[in-house]
């Protein structure tokens, strides 16, 4: 399958992973939008959330796991943080591999553009 985050997940393509346990892959967003910008990954393939199916519901538990791994880690789970799934063109997806947008360390404006 040719799929950009599949590739990193098997270190085809390098990147800055700061996270990895038997389901999850998380790495350096390598255009940060924020101090923190970190992708978190599930390793398996999934397109979008439209594609989640009922037996993915403890994977998305974990996913939500190392969200908290990873934002106290990263010394922000005490000011706040947002998780972002963009998801299909309106929500600008670009990668067709279901990622987590952690985005932390300043003020987070909102609504979003
Ligand atoms: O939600 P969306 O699909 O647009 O997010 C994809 C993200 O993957 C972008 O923020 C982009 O900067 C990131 N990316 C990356 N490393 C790559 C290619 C894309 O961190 N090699």
């Amino acid at each position: 399958m040719d799929c950009l985050f599949c590739k990193i997940i098997q270190g085809e393509i390098p990147s800055a992973k700061i996270y990895e346990d038997d389901f999850v892959y998380a790495f350096r967003d390598i255009d940060p939008k924020a101090p923190t910008h970190v992708l978190i990954v599930p390793k398996k393939h999934i397109s979008s959330v439209n594609e989640l199916e009922a037996e993915d519901t403890a994977l998305l538990g974990k996913v939500y796991k190392a969200v908290q791994t990873i934002a106290a880690e990263e010394g922000i789970d005490k000011t706040g943080y947002r998780v972002v799934v963009n998801t299909l063109s309106d929500g600008g997806q670009t990668v067709a591999h279901l990622h987590f947008h952690l985005l932390g360390g300043r003020s987070l404006t909102w609504p979003p553009g």
